[in-house]
């Protein structure tokens, strides 16, 4: 290889190693950015000082989604099977009622000596990450409503989801042959017929409550706003829908509204007297998992491009120094 050669090589393969090397601004826009929340959004309030624990909206959610009944295995003699009870979320509960206590749990909604009770579902992610981790669509965000939607007969039953949530939401049911998972899906059969959540339609208080997120945000609003003590009729069912409401006193509640900004927000939204992470809800950063996953993904398979760009061009200047040894040694050719 003469001087020039070299330098040649050397310069060409130095920059096919730099082009490869060296994140460029369009590898940095593949990070996605954290998807947004639909105009046309339906969600859930859940206002745990209006709970009463009474589990209608378990025992709905398993009526209209045909889940059989759980009975833990402490039940046993007389009360043996007569009583559903389910604990926690599983493969045959969508939809549980929790309970938080402390001290002598006299006072409802006290973080100190009290109770307060917790709905636990599926919190509708604004970016999910079941949705993002699905490697073959089994889990499906609607583009207008923002149900998060799950297809058994898509799914291939590998469980990304399960480990992806960050709310600790899909179970999978080991009882099915073929394995399925289990998590609400905010009753959109029922919704495709005009009706409303079963757990709302059936929650006597208005605890749970369904609607746009726009209107529900504009609820939470005015409660939050309004001092406690205050007269205030709440809303039950569906918001602006024309059913007695629960005539009550506004309470007192801890600060912030939980799923406004957890892993990049969700459609549930939670009031509560009593702080969240005492109610067992997670605590998750504001980023939303799915786009930074995602983002990583990307950026890993542009450095796995890297070493190949380099490849390339290692190969195309030893191919082409290669041509030119081959014309160095070549016998003169005879001029005529
Ligand atoms: S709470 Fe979990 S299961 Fe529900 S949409 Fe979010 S990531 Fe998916
Ligand atoms: S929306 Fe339907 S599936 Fe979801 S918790 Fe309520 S009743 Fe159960
Ligand atoms: S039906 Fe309403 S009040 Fe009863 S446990 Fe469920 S959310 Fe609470």
């Amino acid at each position: 290889m003469t001087e020039v050669d070299r330098r040649d090589f050397l310069r060409g393969a130095g920059f096919a190693t730099a082009a490869a090397a060296v994140p460029t601004e369009a590898s940095a826009a593949i990070a996605r950015p954290p998807k947004q929340i639909s105009p046309q959004a339906v969600g859930m309030l859940y206002d745990s000082t209006l709970c009463i624990g009474c589990k209608a909206c378990v025992a709905a959610c398993k009526e209209a989604n045909k889940m059989p009944a759980e009975v833990p295995a402490t039940l046993t003699g007389w009360n043996e099977n007569t009583w559903d009870s389910a604990e926690d979320l599983s493969g045959r509960t969508l939809n549980v009622i929790k309970v938080y206590r402390n001290g002598t749990a006299e006072q409802k909604d006290h973080e100190i000596n009290g109770f307060a009770f917790v709905k636990r579902h599926c919190l509708h992610c604004v970016d999910p990450s079941c949705v993002s981790v699905c490697p073959v669509g089994a889990m499906q965000k609607d583009a207008a409503t923002g149900i998060v939607s799950y297809d058994p007969d898509v799914c291939i039953g590998c469980r990304y989801c399960v480990y992806g949530c960050p709310f600790g939401v899909p179970q999978f049911d080991f009882s099915s042959a073929l394995g399925k998972i289990a998590k609400c899906e905010f009753c959109r059969h029922l919704q495709k017929d005009g009706k409303i959540p079963a757990c709302c339609d059936v929650c006597p208080t208005g605890a749970s409550l369904f609607g746009p997120v726009k209107e529900l945000e504009r609820e939470i609003e005015r409660r939050t706003a309004a001092a406690p003590g205050t007269p205030y009729q709440f809303p039950r069912g569906k918001i602006g829908e024309n059913r007695p409401p629960n005539a009550a006193t506004i309470p007192t509640y801890v600060k912030g509204v939980y799923g406004e900004h957890e892993a990049g927000g969700t459609q549930v939204r939670y009031l509560a007297g009593v702080p969240f992470p005492k109610l067992g809800l997670p605590t998750v950063g504001r980023q939303s998992p799915a786009s930074l996953s995602e983002g990583m993904q990307h950026t890993i398979y542009q450095w796995l491009i890297a070493p190949l760009v380099a490849f390339v061009g290692f190969a195309f200047l030893a191919r082409r120094n290669l041509a030119l040894h081959h014309d160095d040694d070549a016998p003169p050719s005879k001029e005529g």
